[in-house]
């Protein structure tokens, strides 16, 4: 049984981490500041032994023992992070530093949540861990990108100048139940618009594409990667490379749930990048990994879930 730390834990993300680590049997301690999480999200969790909550806000030190780290803190929807740039980058800079301070101190394993911001408006298809990425450092996404860029570079700096056992995960859009009802991102708004029969808001004109993955699938790679051998850290890509038009992903959306909702175009917000794909062959290779849900399968767990979600509001 290992002492397992999660920032970010009662997020969307962090919620199925915790629960997935506690099933294990380990002892996970969540940290949170409810930024955009939520206590609904791990109250099956809470009471039981080995499950304990830390209202802490990451960009403040704290002590505690561990073994390992999954840094997660940091909203991850373009509504939320630019709501307060200015934190979103303190968030990922400072929180990352006192990952790495914990880390240093106690010898823990830090995984990053890294993501495929850091390629930016990509020139290159699909994306592979070698490309440095194409971002704008002065744009509406920078403080995510750019923070998170900054935060790699942390986990880099700290495994050669300090030792630390730091690992990078890549992460391409990942969506599925416990998405928050107000998390702007494209598939939990395109649900809920199509549950309730609005208008589906398509931005551009529908043909920028994106690739996505469900979280179970998610979670499944970045506790491989925690569990790899020391000497394979990454930045490696997890992500399902099955490449969707917005489009696309609007009329399956109606199909599924049977909707009434009419598609309407809206302005593209700037700097969104126009496509994305990951290349997974790394993550293939070296932990055997590769995503098992497919987009049909993963919408209709997701649908599900904000069904129910809708019945209770
Ligand atoms: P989320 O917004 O649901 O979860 C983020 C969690 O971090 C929330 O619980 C929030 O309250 C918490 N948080 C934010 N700032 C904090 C702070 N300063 N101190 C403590 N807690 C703080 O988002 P998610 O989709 O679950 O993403 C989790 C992580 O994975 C993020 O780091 C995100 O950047 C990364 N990621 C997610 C995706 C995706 O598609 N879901 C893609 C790439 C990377
Ligand atoms: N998008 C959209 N309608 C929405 C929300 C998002 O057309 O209601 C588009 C957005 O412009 C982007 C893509 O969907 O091209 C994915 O957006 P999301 O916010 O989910 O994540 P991103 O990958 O841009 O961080």
């Amino acid at each position: 049984m290992k002492r397992i730390l999660i920032t970010g834990g009662a997020g969307f993300l962090g919620s199925h981490l915790c629960e997935r680590l506690v099933n294990e049997g380990h002892d996970v301690i969540c940290l949170d500041n409810f930024f955009t999480g939520s206590k609904n999200n791990i109250s099956h969790l809470m009471g039981q032994t080995h499950f304990e909550l830390i209202r802490h806000d990451i960009i403040n030190p704290i002590y505690l023992e561990v073994d390992e780290i999954y840094n997660l803190a940091c909203p991850a929807s373009p509504v939320h992070y630019q709501y307060n740039p200015i934190k979103t980058i303190k968030t990922n800079v400072m929180g990352a530093i006192n990952v790495l301070g914990i880390a240093k101190r106690t010898r823990a394993k830090v995984l990053q949540a890294s993501t495929s911001e850091v390629y930016g408006d990509p020139d290159v298809h699909p994306q592979q861990e070698s490309y440095w990425g194409r971002v704008n450092p002065i744009g509406i996404r920078s403080c995510y990108d750019e923070g998170k860029r900054a935060a790699e570079c942390l986990m880099m700096d700290y495994r050669r100048q300090n030792a630390v056992h730091t690992k990078i995960a890549r992460i391409f859009n990942t969506y599925g139940p416990r998405m928050a009802v107000n998390d702007g991102r494209v598939v939990s708004n395109f649900i809920l618009q199509a549950l309730q029969n609005r208008d589906i808001t398509v931005y551009g004109d529908g043909s920028h594409t994106r690739s996505f993955c469900y979280a179970s699938d998610l979670i499944d790679g970045i506790i491989r990667l925690m569990n790899a051998p020391d000497d394979f850290y990454g930045p490696v890509n997890l992500g399902n490379p099955d490449e969707f038009t917005i489009l696309e992903l609007a009329r399956r959306v109606i199909d599924l749930t049977n909707s009434r909702s009419k598609i309407v175009f809206q302005p593209l917000p700037s700097d969104d990048p126009a496509q994305r794909k990951p290349d997974i062959t790394l993550a293939r290779e070296k932990l055997g990994w590769q995503p098992g849900i497919s987009l049909e399968q993963g919408l209709v767990g997701t649908i599900a879930y904000f069904k129910e979600i809708l019945k209770t509001a």
